[in-house]
């Protein structure tokens, strides 16, 4: 039996500059994107019909319809009219709804695995096109490394990096609703136009200067987001006296901490200690987008 084993990269938003609502419902994004070593497993094996299960941190998502690696595998079956099924297991790290676009990354896997098991032999450029379909933030998860993203995060272009970041999360074992956060973004800033530029983070991601990178951080997620969970507030205002910079990850919960690569862990460990109700998580970034590990005939 035919077995494909794929791990896709969670993200992190090192800035989220969000404009106004558009008349298809999305926002135009100015924002760059950092795929982080937290990673999401899937395995495919082939099969007559489709059928999906979660271990790990997604253990409770639906693993129907609703499930977008379940759409993944519908969208490549209409696009290439295979009738081919698969037996679909992911293993979730990265936490659901906690602003690190989990679901792409399980999105992003699914096509990539798809397209080998199936033997389909799909372009980069076909599947970056159907990722679009599947979510915003799904061709990134494809990509991997540093991006910028423009229109609904979608348009993507690669940044060099200058060097390794490292990183801590802070993550919640409750999610936040990313509609949900976009809403109260409208409430608050009704009068919103075009995303600011996010070109000055683009120019200091390409040197290795971690304070001109972190002084160009920023999330206009954060306010709407802090309006609607009081512990983002609380844990931020505890972090305004810490030196290193804190920030929103995507639309939230996760609070990200953005440090030296060697000094991750043990900074996780501290965090850990000053912030029990939250876990705490070392990454480095950037590293690779979505990718095939094995194949196994
Ligand atoms: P983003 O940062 O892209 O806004 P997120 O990290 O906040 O995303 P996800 O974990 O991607 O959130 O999931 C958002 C919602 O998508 C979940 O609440 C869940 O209902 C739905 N979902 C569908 N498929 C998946 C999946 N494979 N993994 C996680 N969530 C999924």
């Amino acid at each position: 039996m035919k077995s494909v084993f794929v791990s896709a990269p969670a993200k992190v938003n090192l800035a989220l500059r969000v404009g106004a609502r558009r008349p298809d419902g999305y926002h135009d994004l100015d924002t760059v994107f950092e795929a982080v070593d937290i990673f999401d497993d899937l395995q495919a094996d082939l099969a007559p019909d489709l059928r999906l299960e979660i271990s790990g941190l997604g253990e409770n998502l639906p693993v129907d319809e609703s499930n977008l690696v379940i759409k993944a595998a519908h969208l490549l079956q209409k696009a290439t009219n295979t009738q081919q099924g698969a037996h679909i297991k992911v293993h979730k790290r990265i936490p659901v709804a906690g602003g690190m676009a989990g679901g792409s990354a399980d999105a992003a896997a699914a096509l990539l695995a798809l397209n080998t098991l199936w033997d389909l032999e799909l372009p980069d450029s076909r599947l970056t096109e159907l990722a679009g379909e599947l979510g915003s933030d799904v061709p990134f998860a494809l990509l991997g490394g540093i991006a910028r993203g423009t229109s609904r995060g979608e348009q993507l272009v690669s940044i060099k990096p200058g060097t390794l970041h490292g990183w801590v999360f802070l993550t919640s074992a409750t999610g936040l609703s990313t509609p949900e956060v976009f809403h109260c973004f409208d409430e608050m800033f009704p009068a919103a136009g075009n995303p600011p530029a996010t070109t000055q983070l683009c120019q200091a991601l390409t040197g290795s200067d971690l304070s001109a990178i972190a002084q160009e951080m920023v999330n206009d997620l954060a306010a709407p987001a802090a309006a609607l969970r009081t512990d983002i507030a609380d844990i931020c205002a505890e972090l305004a006296e810490f030196p290193g910079k804190t920030i929103l990850s995507g639309s939230g919960p996760t609070i990200a901490i953005f440090c030296a690569a060697e000094a991750a862990e043990s900074l996780a460990q501290e965090m850990q200690e000053k912030f029990p109700s939250r876990t705490a998580l070392a990454a480095i970034g950037p590293v690779t987008g979505a990718h095939i590990r094995r194949v196994e005939k």
